[in-house]
């Protein structure tokens, strides 16, 4: 296949691994195992270390599994390039790692996955300032800058509350103000929506969530979107500024994230990984569904308190969410009514399985108060809207009609 004409999503998924001849015609990247890649010439081996020509050099920094997947997420992303890890919070970690000191602030939503809002307070207690704001405003952001703050974090459907962020209009302000706009799209994939769009400088993706599907492989990615210039940016190293510019963020963050901080992606997890993004489209396509047919039907009974889903036109941004994703996500949270008790409910559940992981082709229940949001205390959750008994869904592939009958079943008994 040559690059002269664009495909799809999925065709370009499912094809991009051909365009590079791959090992004996092989229709799938090898899993290459090997931590260490040898030089007939010992020269060239020199000049791989010094950036002068692309090589392998050893498996904490690179692997040729590994990089296929990263193509192919850059592809996803509409990107430049991608670094992976090994877990999604290892990505997010990097970006603290190699891009803020001591001094420098970050405006983050308030609205979070659990680990990383727990990572921000880390961040915090090490001499970086981070303001948490509710970030579904833009003026909020606004109020939140100051001189010193190097970038903006936000979620886009923020688990598992299900605020969307003010992504368009947070993006045209980074950009005016050449602040680096980091977007998590792990609850939207690049299926539902491109970061880029709206000129988020760099993605994150936990690829241990839809991306994946499966659930037997934990993995995380950057992608730099090309939106940001890295000139603006005060803290790249010397050595990273005798690439091109474009290249600056992505080459500290390589070294300075993954190389010294070795959060690495193994070769046997990204081949795993590669297999589920075959399938996103069509995964996405059937979870999202699932999710807006239990919403509503949630909705509707009176036994439940509060159901809060982007795609229901009663959440607060649901005429944004609609201009700004193809569909609605695969998650939703909602609350009984006073009398029923959440963990009774749960277990009568027989296809929601009571598990914290999301994004699987299988529906996954959990108390979010009692477990994943445990450890934050009742203050910090009220902030974040998230009530005690609160039930976060993450909705799988299974047929329609079975999960509306078990979760309407389990509010009968
Ligand atoms: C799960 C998740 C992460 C972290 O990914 P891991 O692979 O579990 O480390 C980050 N952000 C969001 C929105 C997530 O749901």
């Amino acid at each position: 296949m040559n690059d002269k004409r664009s495909f799809g999503f999925t065709t370009t998924i499912l094809h991009s691994d051909r365009r590079k001849a791959i090992e004996h015609g092989s229709l799938h990247k090898p899993v290459h195992t090997s931590v260490a890649f040898g030089y007939s010439d010992a020269r060239q081996l020199a000049s791989v270390f010094q950036g002068k020509e692309p090589g392998f050099r050893y498996g904490r920094q690179g692997n040729p599994t590994v990089a296929a997947l990263e193509e192919k997420l850059t592809r996803m992303e509409d990107g430049v390039s991608t670094i992976c890890f090994g877990t999604g919070m290892g990505a997010i970690g990097a970006i603290f790692q190699a891009l803020l000191r001591s001094g420098d602030h970050v405006v983050s939503s308030a609205f979070l996955f659990g680990n990383t809002n727990s990572l921000w307070q880390t961040v915090a207690s090490q001499g970086v300032g981070v303001a948490f704001v509710d970030a579904t405003d833009v003026a909020n952001v606004e109020a939140a800058l100051t001189a010193d703050t190097r970038l903006v974090f936000v979620e886009t459907i923020a688990n598992p509350r299900t605020q969307v962020a003010d992504l368009a209009r947070i993006g045209a302000l980074c950009r005016e103000r050449g602040i680096l706009f980091v977007v998590d799209n792990t609850m939207t994939t690049p299926y539902l929506f491109r970061p880029k769009n709206v000129g988020a400088g760099l993605v994150v993706n936990a690829l241990t969530k839809s991306i994946a599907g499966h659930g037997v492989a934990l993995g995380g990615s950057l992608t730099d979107s090309g939106e940001y210039d890295w000139q603006n940016y005060p803290h790249i190293a010397a050595s990273y500024q005798r690439n091109p510019p474009a290249q600056w963020g992505m080459a500290q963050i390589r070294a300075k994230g993954l190389r010294d901080f070795g959060a690495s992606l193994g070769p046997e997890a990204a081949h795993h990984i590669a297999l589920g993004a075959e399938t996103l489209a069509l995964r996405m396509e059937r979870s999202c569904g699932n999710a807006l047919a239990l919403a509503r039907m949630l909705e509707a009974d009176p036994r439940v308190a509060a159901v809060h889903y982007p795609g229901l036109a009663s959440h607060p941004q649901h005429a944004l969410a609609g201009e700004l994703f193809r569909s609605f996500g695969p998650l939703f949270s909602f609350v009984l009514e006073d009398g029923i008790d959440c963990f009774d409910y749960l277990n009568r559940l027989q296809i929601g399985i009571s598990a914290s992981n999301l994004g699987d082709t299988r529906t996954l229940v959990i108390p979010v108060a009692h477990t994943i949001f445990f450890e934050m205390g009742a203050q910090r959750r009220a902030s974040m809207g998230i009530a005690e008994s609160l039930i976060r869904v993450s909705v799988g592939i299974e047929d329609t009609d079975d999960l509306l009958a078990d979760f309407s079943g389990a509010l009968q008994a």
